[in-house]
């Protein structure tokens, strides 16, 4: 387990913020920024002046001046020279891809993705002339054996959405280090838990829609990496954060700023309840999956890799064997035990489940959910931090028995 603390680096930087003496950030909501001098303008569009250089901003889709707080505050988390922050997560994930690929490159990505990555690297690139092959992100050895002359980029979920399948990413890093590739890893599932620059990741992307918001009514985003790709992104000629104007609002950012401090609070508070319900389930003799569980096949490859402190996440499966018996295991949980909410999406304070192959998998299709070891009868469960945990272990467990599942 690594010695690195995300809190404490947030907290570092947090304890910058103060200006008028509010607890509270401010909302900086201006579109445009005045300079006193008129000289001074074609500095910034020069990129000699900056936010960064002489703090100097000049229009809020180039950088805002409360979005870079945060932008700050996330890249500070995640052990980075800089971070952008983004309207959604795939808006981070296209536009870093589209930054760091051409027209003729090639890609080597997880099999293991959410369903919109893949839908982007395997329906929407090749129309732009950038190609993918997909291999096992726990076999790093498919992943070398697909890299070819025009390979620029070895992509990867750390925890993959929706099999948990954990990516080796010190031996990715080596391996994109070897060839002179670079690694991108979207690390939505475990902010905190995993810091993947510290395992030798280039750039980590976020959908901070999930955990690190936490209250599932913003859309964001954000890409974290050194301080020249925050500025290539950004690059008023060909920055694809810049010209595709992906803009994170300045309320979003101020909303996410103000949950981010209760962030450490919260993920410990997911993996606790999720191991408890992901070992009460497994007693019960049910199909779960969870990295916490010795019985998940990369335990130990978990445990190497992640912060002290922080347990194993709270997302869970259960395989339930056919989509028809996912259903009604579905409708148990929400409608009869109301020990969770049938929707898309993780990362809530209320338990959220969904059946992935019908819904935020559906994308891709049955032969390629059969290679990734994606079962019809899969259900995905983001474990909340809502109510009495011994409660919800009744409620899940009458939820199987009724469901016929124990
Ligand atoms: N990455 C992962 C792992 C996701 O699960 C999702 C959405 O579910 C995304 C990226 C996309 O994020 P957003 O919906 O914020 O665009």
């Amino acid at each position: 387990m690594q010695e690195y603390s995300p809190e404490q680096a947030l907290w570092e930087i947090r304890r910058e913020f103060g200006e008028h003496g509010g607890v509270a950030p401010s909302i900086s909501r201006s579109s445009t920024f005045t300079v006193m001098d008129p000289n001074i303008m074609p500095d910034i569009f020069k990129g000699v002046r900056g936010p960064h250089k002489g703090g100097y901003f000049l229009y809020s889709r180039h950088f805002n001046p409360t979005v870079e707080t945060l932008s700050r505050e996330i890249a500070a988390m995640d052990n980075t020279e800089a971070a952008v922050s983004t309207a959604s997560g795939m808006s981070a994930i296209a536009c870093t891809l589209m930054q760091l690929c051409k027209q003729g490159d090639h890609i080597v990505s997880s099999n293991t993705v959410y369903g919109g990555t893949h839908a982007l690297f395997d329906q929407l690139f090749p129309e732009m002339g950038i190609t993918t092959t997909f291999a096992d992100p726990g076999d790093p050895q498919t992943f070398e054996e697909a890299i070819n002359p025009q390979t620029r980029v070895l992509y990867t979920e750390t925890v993959g959405n929706p099999t948990l399948r954990i990516a080796d990413i010190p031996a990715l890093a080596e391996i994109a280090r070897r060839h002179n590739l670079k690694l991108v890893v979207d690390n939505t599932f475990t902010p905190m838990l995993i810091t993947p620059s510290l395992l030798g990741a280039d750039v980590v992307v976020y959908s901070l829609t999930k955990f690190v918001n936490g209250a599932s009514d913003v859309i964001a985003g954000a890409i974290c990496g050194t301080e020249a790709f925050m500025l290539e992104l950004m690059d008023l000629h060909k920055g694809r954060a810049m010209l595709l104007g992906p803009t994170m609002d300045a309320r979003v950012a101020f909303d996410i700023q103000q949950r981010l401090p209760h962030l450490a609070t919260r993920m410990k508070e997911h993996s606790r309840r999720a191991l408890a319900i992901a070992q009460h389930l497994e007693n019960l003799k049910l199909k779960v999956n969870y990295p916490g569980l010795p019985s998940h096949p990369q335990h130990k490859l978990i445990d190497a890799i992640s912060n002290k402190g922080y347990g194993y996440g709270g997302i869970l499966t259960i395989d339930c064997g056919t989509s028809d018996l996912a259903n009604v295991m579905l409708s148990n949980l929400q409608n009869k035990e109301r020990f969770g909410l049938i929707a898309v999406s993780l990362g809530y304070f209320d338990t959220l489940m969904s059946v992935s192959s019908a819904s935020t998998s559906s994308e891709i299709s049955d032969e390629d959910q059969k290679k990734m070891g994606l079962s019809p009868g899969l259900i995905r469960l983001s474990i909340g931090i809502t109510g009495d945990l011994d409660a919800r272990l009744e409620q899940i467990e009458r939820a199987a028995k009724e469901a016929g599942l124990v």
